[in-house]
């Protein structure tokens, strides 16, 4: 398997009960490397891009609206087949279906509330970096 990058956020139910560096220990215990990171508040406008590809479920006003509520971090992990490493680490979307010791089991509120976002694929992986950060700012 070959090293890869992949795009992580910790939304903003992570942020809002101080979780930031819990969700860190998982993901640097797993082996990934956080080799850029950074706090932002999304705007509407962001949110709504980042997730465009969900604009006809029912729930993408509500999703919206839910990142953009507080702060959240932004992240580029590195690692060994990074997209599918990181997406084990976060557990299933919904955490009642997700693995005991994944993210998303141990801290996520709600399928909505789920704590993190992960990349789907390289592809996606490379996109989303790009939306987020400058070459500059990922330091390795
Ligand atoms: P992920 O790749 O595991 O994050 O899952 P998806 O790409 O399917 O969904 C993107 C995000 O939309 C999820 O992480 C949740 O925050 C949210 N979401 C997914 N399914 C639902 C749902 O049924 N209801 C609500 N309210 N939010 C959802």
């Amino acid at each position: 398997m070959a090293q890869q990058r992949t795009f992580s956020i910790i939304k903003p139910d992570a942020t809002r009960r101080n979780l930031t560096g819990a969700i860190n220990a998982k993901i640097e215990a797993s082996g990934l490397r956080i080799i850029a990171q950074k706090r932002i508040h999304m705007t509407e406008d962001q949110a709504g891009s980042f997730y465009a590809v969900h604009k006809e479920r029912p729930f993408y006003g509500e999703l919206v609206e839910f990142m953009t509520s507080g702060p959240v971090v932004v992240q580029v992990l590195e690692g060994e087949d990074a997209v599918a490493a990181y997406r084990g680490v976060m557990g299933a979307t919904n955490p009642a279906d997700a693995d005991e010791g994944t993210i998303r089991k141990e801290f996520a509120e709600s399928i909505e509330a789920n704590s993190v976002h992960g990349s789907d694929s390289l592809e996606n992986a490379e996109i989303e970096i790009k939306h987020f950060f400058t070459e500059d700012e990922i330091v390795g």
